[in-house]
């Protein structure tokens, strides 16, 4: 019998305590970004990218183009699939950057 993965002893009930497990090295650079800003502000009538994104890191401005907090991604790539419009730029971030799990 395989041996099962040992599950981590984190106090996590909270999504903010399960964040705090998380460690992210700012990659300098955006790895997120839109295609076409006029798209999000003529032509989305959703909000798919905020409520879809597990850390915040879509929000809304009043011009309709969300500003992205790009240093807190979780790299899940929900975002890039939850937009209706397709109108998402999605990389990993350069040379190692971003996020690491410390618990698997
Ligand atoms: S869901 Fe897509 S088109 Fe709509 S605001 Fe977000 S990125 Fe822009
Ligand atoms: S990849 Fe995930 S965590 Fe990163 S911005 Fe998109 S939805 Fe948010």
């Amino acid at each position: 019998m395989s041996a099962q993965p040992s599950v981590p002893d984190v106090d996590n009930a909270t999504l903010e305590d399960r964040l705090y497990t998380v460690k992210y090295e700012d990659p300098g650079d955006s790895h997120l970004d839109v295609k076409v800003p006029g798209f999000c502000a003529e032509r989305c009538d959703t909000d798919d990218c905020i409520d879809v994104c597990p850390a915040g890191v879509w929000q809304q401005t009043d011009d309709g183009v969300p500003q992205i907090a790009y240093e807190n991604c979780l790299e899940c790539g929900s975002c890039r699939f939850a937009c209706p419009l397709n109108n998402v730029v999605w990389e990993y971030p350069e040379n190692g950057a971003g996020v690491t799990y410390r618990h698997g």
